[in-house]
């Protein structure tokens, strides 16, 4: 049985981390973990990320509904009960509207990004070498959740390789099996991706 209060402390601080790395300006992006089979706890609609409180915390069942009438979560609730439907590993989703995540997704939208050659590959769970090709698919932004849910649903359903995907021009989404875990991923990405970005600048 998780301890419900250590679990709003850990998004809390999961929320004072992206802040200190401006990863979620602007009361952007959304943070969650899983409380069981059937409950989210997810960050309320329009709250700042560096300062997160129990209140700014709401829980939402595994369809993304809230469970008090007077709450609303985030628009993008639907696709953490994606992940954490589909990962059984899943404690905890980090959605990030960072620049690099946001600038580099703008050449490719729809589509994918390879990472090949980089040692931080192996932060990624399950990856042992650098030449060990990562995969993260992007989708086009959409407004319509329930249209962009389709989309993600089927990479979620497949079983990705690398716990993330990005929404061009948007921001990333990852997520793992701890709190550690979860950071990793999101760090990692974001790491990957200002590579990328300086890397082509550099070939041009
Ligand atoms: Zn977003």
């Amino acid at each position: 049985m998780t301890d419900l209060n250590q679990l709003k402390q850990n998004v809390i601080d999961i929320g004072r981390w992206v802040d200190s790395h401006h990863w979620c300006p602007a009361t952007s992006g959304n943070l969650s973990a899983r409380i069981d089979q059937q409950r989210i706890l997810i960050t309320v609609s329009g709250q700042a990320k560096g300062s997160l409180t129990a209140d700014s915390l709401m829980e939402v069942g595994a369809e993304g509904k809230p469970y008090a009438a007077e709450q609303r979560p985030s628009a993008e609730t639907l696709l953490h009960t994606l992940i954490y439907g589909h990962i059984p590993g899943a404690r905890y989703v980090i959605h990030t509207h960072s620049v690099y995540g946001t600038v580099f997704s703008r050449v490719i939208w729809n589509g994918e990004i390879r990472f090949k050659n980089y040692e931080m590959q192996k932060a990624f769970a399950g990856v042992t070498s650098h030449e060990q090709e990562i995969v993260v698919p992007v989708y086009g932004n959409n407004q319509d959740m329930v249209a962009l849910a389709r989309q993600v649903n089927e990479y979620l359903a497949a079983g990705p390789q690398c716990p993330a995907f990005i929404l061009a021009g948007h921001g990333v989404y990852t997520w793992g099996g701890s709190v550690a875990e979860a950071k990793r991923h999101s760090e990692a990405l974001e790491f990957l991706l200002e590579c990328e970005y300086k890397s082509c600048l550099l070939l041009k």
